[in-house]
């Protein structure tokens, strides 16, 4: 069977329906479902937490993998409705990163597995990425994230630079990383 219809279209009751019944639909993807949570429109704040804390009931153990396959969308399913602070983002990020080397090692994944795997290195000292594992030439592996970076001048210009060189390759950036 196949659902048929994309995740960041359904309805709170059809999520319930679909992760209850996932073994049955061959289209079921468990990434998908949980990057549509923070994407769906249809969805206010109470519902993506809710409809989280159930897809953890099924998936968590699937989900604490995506702190290495995509930790962008770990970061934003695990915050959803939370007021954090500059520096709780910067402490949620340190954990990602210490855990992406738990799941490297726990899974005895030799590095070179990962080759499609880089280390953020925009060459901020303190970027809170330095070190995260992420897909290379993805766009979380440049400094156009890089939030600490945001207030400094010199960086803005670094970036500004940075932004114009990529705007020719974007499209492709885009693609590679939405296809993870
Ligand atoms: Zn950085």
């Amino acid at each position: 069977m196949k659902i048929g219809k994309k995740f960041n279209q359904l309805m709170k009751s059809e999520y319930i329906h679909y992760i209850d019944n996932h073994k049955k639909y061959t289209d079921f993807n468990t990434l998908g479902l949980y990057r549509s949570i923070c994407e769906n429109e249809k969805l206010d704040v109470n519902d993506r937490i809710e409809i989280r804390d159930y897809a953890h009931t099924v998936f968590e153990k699937t989900f604490n993998f995506y702190q290495l396959k995509d930790p962008r969308t770990y970061f934003n399913v695990s915050t959803l409705g939370m007021e954090l602070t500059v520096a709780d983002e910067q402490q949620l990020w340190k954990n990602i990163i210490t855990n992406q080397q738990k799941i490297l090692s726990e899974k005895k994944i030799k590095h070179r597995s990962f080759g499609v795997y880089s280390k953020h290195d925009c060459g901020y000292e303190h970027c809170p990425y330095n070190g995260l594992m992420v897909k290379k030439d993805s766009y979380f592996a440049e400094n156009q994230m890089c939030f600490t970076s945001d207030k400094n001048e010199y960086a803005a210009k670094e970036k500004s630079l940075k932004i114009k060189k990529q705007r020719k390759t974007k499209h492709k950036i885009i693609r590679d990383d939405l296809d993870l």
